[in-house]
């Protein structure tokens, strides 16, 4: 599809335009601008809609009943509206027009200033499709040549890359995240430039690249993460990155027809990333990288139990959900079927289960609701004391010996049975 500046038309969310229609009643201009300006041309859905102004900071917060401070420093106040359907709130962050300073630690910019001019804000945006504006009475604002750069698929840096790559190294690694994100390529004096700076990476804060590197993996194109090694950033990903098997990662995601998702999917990403790494070295990738708790449990049991063998055997499947737990063991049995169904030859040579029977297997405990935890077990801690036993390690030895015999003979989860063989 062309885009031409001339008829564009934007649809801009109630909120958007209330926003900026307040701003511009007292005086001051506003855009929709950056992410959200972008998807929309492409008719993508936009995450957030982010809002320009050369209003200051305690200008905006003037216009709006509900502000919060989020990061007043670099200008930006986030406006909270209240839907009128259903009473929820929206934040959106009202940014006024900068220049930013050197990121001289990686994480923020050092010295923000704030400017009169869109253009200037726009120009110190990273890639030319991100450095678009739009509000209904301007139309489109494209300084840097954006709307052709969506037309011809390219990820190119506003001006030029090796001094933008110098201010902000992180924009190296955004590069090949929107290249995935959006199926583009990157241009060529950018990736030229991305070459020469990629060392740089190693003064970004961890936080920031597993970020990107998070939107990589959960878009469209994860496989492109393989450019992450060809350009060289592999070393300062993190310590684990160069002994990751990218290739056998890629056929993966090939093979699997891997989709877009949300962040909220990263754990099995990162699974398919680290598969048939051990426990130990997966937790310390994603500990590095400083992903959440609950991220790094399930990223890493995942990647230690893609490619291996499950016996196609009630009591071992049953073990395994005990041990993994049920919402991991499904999403195990299901990421491992379609590794099988895609034929994906790092699985195909580490598994040799018949993992339909072992879906089969799982299913149809699940189906009859067999018990596989403690709390699942007839008997209570509870019971024991109240015939007698004193608390103690021994009220979970028996019980534990209990669940051992359901988990092999369900009918028997009875708790009179089970008193009598075990306790009395
Ligand atoms: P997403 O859909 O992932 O949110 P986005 O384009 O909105 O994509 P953000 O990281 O939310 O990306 O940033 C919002 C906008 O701010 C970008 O579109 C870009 O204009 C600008 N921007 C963000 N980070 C940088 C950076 N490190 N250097 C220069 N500009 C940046
Ligand atoms: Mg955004």
């Amino acid at each position: 599809m062309e885009y031409s500046k001339k008829d564009i038309k934007i649809e801009l969310p109630e909120d958007v335009r209330f926003i900026i229609g307040k701003l511009g009643a007292a005086g001051h201009e506003a855009y929709a601008v950056g992410g959200c300006i972008r998807d929309s041309l492409l008719k993508r859905k936009p995450d957030d809609w982010d809002i320009t102004t050369n209003a200051l900071p305690r200008e905006v917060k003037a216009c709006f009943k509900r502000t919060v401070d989020t990061g007043i420093e670099h200008g930006t106040v986030t406006v909270i509206l209240k839907d009128k359907k259903n009473g929820g709130l929206s934040g959106y962050e009202v940014t006024t027009y900068r220049i930013d300073g050197e990121y001289k630690d990686g994480r923020h910019p050092e010295g923000v200033t704030f400017t009169p001019s869109l253009r200037e804000d726009l120009k110190r945006r990273d890639f030319t499709v991100n450095a678009m504006a739009y509000n209904d009475e301007a139309g489109l604002v494209d300084e840097f040549e954006g709307i052709s750069d969506l037309n011809a698929k390219v990820i190119r840096c506003v001006g030029d890359p090796d001094e933008r790559f110098d201010e902000d190294a992180l924009r190296i690694l955004r590069a090949v995240r929107f290249a995935a994100q959006l199926g583009f390529v990157i241009d060529k004096d950018t990736e030229a430039a991305i070459l020469r700076h990629a060392e740089n990476l190693k003064n970004v804060s961890k936080e920031r690249i597993q970020t990107e590197l998070t939107k990589l993996l959960c878009s469209a194109n994860p496989y492109m993460i393989k450019d992450v090694k060809r350009l060289s950033m592999g070393p300062y990903i993190c310590k684990g990155f160069e002994n990751t098997d990218i290739e056998s990662f890629c056929e993966a995601a090939k093979g699997l027809g891997l989709k877009a998702v949300s962040v909220k999917e990263r754990h099995v990403r990162y699974g398919l990333l680290l598969a048939g790494a051990d426990k130990k070295s997966a937790r310390g990738f994603l500990r590095e990288l400083k992903l959440d708790n609950d991220t790094i449990n399930s990223a890493s049991v995942l990647a230690e139990n893609l490619l291996r063998p499950v016996k196609a055997d009630r009591y071992e499947i049953k073990k395994l959900t005990q041990k993994i737990g049920r919402g991991l063991m499904g999403e195990l049995l299901e990421l491992k079927k379609k590794l099988f169904e895609g034929g994906v030859s790092s699985y195909m040579k580490a598994c040799s289960e018949s993992i339909e029977e072992v879906k089969y297997i799982y299913d149809d405990i699940e189906a009859h609701n067999e018990p596989i935890f403690l709390k699942e077990l007839a008997v209570k801690g509870a019971d024991l004391i109240a015939l007698g036993e004193n608390e103690g390690p021994r009220i979970g030895k028996t019980l534990s010996d209990m669940l051992e015999e359901v988990l092999k003979h369900p009918e028997n989860n009875e708790k009179s049975y089970l008193i009598n063989k075990f306790f009395l």
